[in-house]
């Protein structure tokens, strides 16, 4: 299965080889709908590792309105709706579009949500979250990233998100607890206080492995009596969850 999971994951790399001449000269619109399908289709490919073949009516909506090429620096607007991650500055990544839009499946996001999100780089993630739960609570340990997220999601009309500059191992002991947790940075165990802040009923997705290797997407679920299981899905590569000292 863990073989099989290697296998596609490197599948999904090699599959942007050619997207990226079809894309050239179309609108951004066009390309993000095209890229959209592209999601759809990997969403099946890989249904046997994530138990999930479809995304739901909310995910598909916002992956299909989010302007991903405004997350991205300029010099790689061209590339913004290739399906791969893209450097942002400062050592770290805007994630993969597959992996956005499955994390945020995964979660089962619903209106009445509040969610937190360890590792806001670009703010795409969040925006993606922001179309499908009442409210986003984001921390970024890089200032520079975190406020320029910030005032990106601000001129883009995104108001139910909250940016805070700090370390997100300590999860947001004030807003807390939360009915979902996405962590979009690695680290090499699941930090004790986000599961803690993880409401009844909540689920919480995280890459869990060796940081600078392959992590396992993990879905952590809390029943109603607070205990916690694990569901391991697909192999995943992140940038490391990165600690204040
Ligand atoms: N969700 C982002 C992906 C960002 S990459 C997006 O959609 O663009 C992971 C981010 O996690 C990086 O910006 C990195 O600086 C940040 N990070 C790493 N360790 C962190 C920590 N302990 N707390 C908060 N953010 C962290």
């Amino acid at each position: 299965m863990k073989a099989m999971g290697i296998f596609r994951l490197l599948m999904g790399a090699s599959i942007v080889v050619s997207p990226l001449r079809a894309q050239a000269g179309l609108d951004v619109e066009t390309q993000r709908q095209r890229l959209v399908d592209q999601v759809a289709a990997q969403m099946k490919s890989t249904r046997a590792e994530t138990g999930r073949s479809d995304l739901s009516e909310c995910v598909l909506r916002a992956m299909r309105t989010v302007p991903r090429h405004r997350f991205v620096p300029a010099h790689l607007v061209a590339d913004a709706y290739l399906d791969r991650p893209l450097p942002i500055g400062m050592g770290q990544t805007i994630s993969q579009p597959f992996v956005v839009a499955l994390m945020t499946e995964l979660l089962g996001p619903r209106p009445d949500a509040r969610v937190l999100e360890i590792g806001t780089g670009s703010g795409y993630q969040a925006a993606v979250l922001a179309g499908c739960v009442a409210k986003v609570y984001t921390i970024e340990i890089v200032a520079p990233l975190g406020q320029q997220a910030r005032a990106l999601l601000a001129e883009l009309g995104y108001a139910n998100v909250e940016v805070r500059i700090g370390d997100g191992y300590q999860g947001w002991p004030e807003a807390a607890p939360f009915d979902g947790i996405v962590v979009t940075a690695a680290p090499d165990h699941v930090p004790q206080p986000l599961v803690d802040q993880l409401a009844p009923n909540g689920r919480m997705v995280i890459p869990v492995g060796s940081v600078h290797g392959l992590q396992d997407l993990l879905v952590i679920s809390k029943g109603a009596d607070g205990r916690a299981v694990t569901k391991r899905t697909i192999p995943v590569r992140f940038v490391p969850l990165t600690r204040e000292r």
